[in-house]
């Protein structure tokens, strides 16, 4: 199986030796090495009956790559972990490797190895590796009063598509899709790191609940503004009705989109857009000045 998965892939030429000895060997231009690790635990992570193993495999190496974006690195390489009954097909097996290929092919990565265990249900363990190219990593802890706040992708799509298959409401297939590939804004990341972000993260849990995160690293207060995310809102209003659901809901508590969001200083670089301010005054986000006592988001194993 593992031959059948790495036969005929080509590698990043930062890969010195590839899979099929004993371990690989990667160029680390940078010197420094991000590394960030995931898992996706099939039915709490995702459904076989709404993803194809492809969309898995993509999804798996989305939300990594996310991770590293939201240092200002580079996303390099992949390893991965699966585990699935031994009656899963070949075919199932090769689709996910297939949408793992496809999705670090868009970063310039590669799937570097990886091992295959029986589990009784499916399980990615996936691993990423970056470099920041000579830059200096943006952390949570750097925003500053006085800054800007701005975001690069959507905000909401992904909890807008899970509310559709989650109610069996049929249409709106570019939605449904997000919630099971999601589309970080590659590149980005390196972007804003060269635009001197004081301080990045990618939105995993949802809006609210990561820049909560990063005000909470920095020591700041964060305003956010709705008049900013109006047009995430609106994309999402004809799935709201049918839904029956405040799409604010999705916008601000939403997760899994994988947007970065990130303080500027000076100019705010092309393709960002400005979502609210950086305020002195204790770790908390604010909406439009005030409190929001609405859902704030996902958090792992229900821990609230
Ligand atoms: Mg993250």
């Amino acid at each position: 199986m593992i031959a059948r998965l790495i036969a005929g892939r080509r590698q990043p030429d930062a890969v010195a030796v590839g899979p099929g000895d004993d371990a690989a060997v990667l160029l680390a231009g940078d010197g420094r090495v991000v590394v960030s690790t995931d898992m996706l635990i099939e039915n709490r992570h995702f459904r076989l009956d709404w993803s194809t193993p492809h969309d898995v495999g993509r999804k798996a190496v989305a939300q990594n790559a996310a991770d590293i974006e939201a240092m200002g690195a580079r996303p390099t390489a992949f390893v991965v972990g699966f585990g699935a009954p031994p009656e899963t097909p070949a075919e199932q097996v090769s689709a996910l490797a297939d949408g793992m290929w496809e999705e670090a092919g868009r970063l310039g990565a590669g799937i570097v190895g990886g091992d295959l265990v029986s589990s009784p249900q499916w399980v990615v363990s996936m691993t990423v590796l970056g470099d920041l190219d000579g830059r200096g990593p943006v952390l949570r802890s750097g925003a500053r009063p006085g800054s800007r706040l701005a975001v690069a992708g959507q905000a909401g799509q992904s909890a807008a598509g899970y509310t559709l298959w989650h109610k069996g409401i049929e249409g709106f297939d570019d939605l449904r899709h997000r919630h099971l590939v999601p589309q970080p804004p590659y590149g980005q990341g390196s972007a804003a790191a060269d635009a001197d972000a004081q301080a990045m993260i990618d939105i995993s849990d949802g809006l609210i609940a990561d820049l909560g995160h990063l005000a909470e690293a920095s020591g700041v207060t964060v305003d956010l503004g709705t008049e900013a995310l109006s047009a995430d809102r609106d994309a999402l209003l004809g799935a709201a009705e049918a839904a029956g659901v405040d799409a604010w809901t999705w916008v601000l508590g939403g997760g899994e989109d994988h947007a970065l969001v990130a303080a500027f200083a000076g100019p705010i670089p092309a393709g960002w857009r400005v979502i609210g301010r950086v305020l002195d005054g204790p770790a908390r986000v604010l909406v439009d000045g005030a409190q929001w006592h609405g859902y704030t988001g996902w958090q792992s194993f229900g821990a609230r």
